[in-house]
């Protein structure tokens, strides 16, 4: 490749902002101002939120998931920075155990025996949000047995057999499968539910409830190790005209932690089996009101988890094609038999709605990655719309209106888009680096996207 060359795919893969595959239109242009006609190529960016598939955009796709969070949390964009005082809880949900896996317990050791009885869900509302939710979270994973094979490893954080069943042949790889596909319908009954628990706190009806709050959440979907999906959701209260008004007095974060104790304790779907799918009896809150780090932290949180794919593998980036091409890609034998199990009950007609094999990629998970409600915040929508028009005004280009077509994917030279991935990795560094001299060295991650 000669200079001339370098510089024109370096412009063309800037033209597309770093994207790695980016879409090709074609069409006409015509200058509003002059009646001038011209023929144009454009490269848009393909806007995946995969970091395996697209780092460009997901990077951009991470950091909208940061504004959308943390400004349902203390404001911007449109939400009052008041909504900082209503009851704000950061609450994660797990799924029940469907055998017992490798893990880190409290004491550093794998599994240990427990007495069934006692395994419950935390009572109070944790105070802080730190690294010592990591073994919460790993609990889940481990509800007791009745015959806990016992591993007498201790395990290091990156062991690559976290999260792997002790014993493969006991575990219920169609049940965990079926729960991943129930978790959405699970997680709407536990709203319905908790909205009827704090009517009744209020001793109010739902109609009147209504009239004097409002409850909005935003959640994201996390796939565990072990193949199961766990929900990290902020719920908060709003009065009765949504973030711009006062919630009534009576509902604390206290009361509304209680609520949604007691609703995710009752909450069951039935699946076609007419089994009952319920919650697993892990849980966590945290108040994000008494904690003011807590706002910063959570949304860099969800927006980490918003950019990956079932377990951050690339294998489990698409749809699969066909059950040989599960068995062929993917390496790991457990996230394996899991894809395959969402497969084969993907070929039976009584559970055709749930579209299994469209999702076996996700474990059977059927719903969206991130979702909310609308008064939560601003949406990804108005944040894509208004970085267009930033661009448009910041271009100088004011009076184009053109009907393109759709022409294909990627670069007419197939080296852009390693090249794409490399320049935004070094403008990524440098705008970091920037970043990092700017906000200086005690700063607590506030304003940091990544
Ligand atoms: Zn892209
Ligand atoms: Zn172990």
């Amino acid at each position: 490749m000669n200079a001339e060359e370098r510089l024109a795919l370096v412009r063309e893969i800037d033209l597309a902002r770093n994207c790695s595959h980016p879409i090709r239109l074609t069409g006409e242009v015509v200058s509003t101002e002059t009646g001038e006609v011209n023929s144009k190529r454009l490269l848009v960016a393909c806007k995946d939120r995969r970091e395996v598939v697209c780092p460009a955009c997901a990077y951009l796709y991470r950091a909208d998931a940061w504004i959308l969070v943390s400004t349902g949390l203390i404001g911007g964009k449109g939400t009052p920075a008041s909504v900082a005082s209503h009851p704000r809880l950061f609450v994660t949900l797990t799924a029940p155990s469907f055998g017992s896996v490798h893990t880190i317990t409290a004491s550093g050791g794998c599994v240990v025996r427990r007495d069934p009885l006692r395994e419950s869900t935390d009572g109070a509302i944790s105070r802080t949000f730190g690294d010592a939710s990591r073994d919460f979270f790993e609990r889940a994973s481990q509800e007791t047995h009745a015959h806990v094979p016992v591993c007498t490893q201790r395990h290091e954080l990156d062991d690559p057999v976290l999260g792997k069943p002790l014993r493969p042949e006991f575990f219920d790889y169609d049940g965990a499968v079926l729960w991943n596909a129930h978790v959405s319908r699970l997680w709407n009954n536990t709203v319905q539910l908790i909205r009827r628990l704090l009517a009744e706190a209020g001793g109010l009806n739902q109609v009147r409830l209504r009239r004097a709050a409002q409850l909005h959440y935003l959640k994201v979907a996390e796939v565990q190790r072990r193949g199961l999906v766990h929900l990290h959701v902020i719920l908060r209260v709003d009065g009765p005209e949504g973030a711009i008004s006062e919630p009534p007095s009576w509902i604390t974060s206290e009361l509304l932690a209680e609520v949604i104790r007691r609703a995710v304790r009752r909450a069951s779907v039935t699946d076609l089996r007419s089994r009952e799918l319920r919650w697993g009896t892990i849980m966590d809150i945290r108040d994000l009101v008494s904690e003011p780090s807590g706002a910063p932290r959570v949304s860099s949180y969800i927006a980490k988890y918003a950019t990956k794919t079932t377990g951050g593998r690339s294998e489990l980036a698409r749809r699969f094609r066909s059950r040989r091409q599960i068995v062929s890609v993917v390496g790991d034998p457990h996230v394996r038999r899991l894809a395959l199990a969402a497969w084969d009950l993907g070929g039976r007609s009584e559970l055709a709605h749930l579209r299994l094999r469209d999702h076996a990629h996700a474990l059977g998970f059927t719903g969206q990655l991130i979702t909310k409600s609308r008064g939560y915040s601003t949406t990804f929508r108005e944040l894509r719309e208004a970085r267009t028009s930033f661009m448009v005004a910041s271009s100088g280009v004011t009076s184009l209106a053109g009907t393109f077509h759709y022409e294909g994917r990627g670069y007419d030279d197939p080296r852009s888009s390693a090249w794409a991935e490399v320049l935004f990795a070094m403008q990524r560094e440098l705008r970091e680096e920037a970043f990092e001299a700017r906000r200086g060295a005690d700063h607590d991650g506030f304003g940091d996207p990544s």
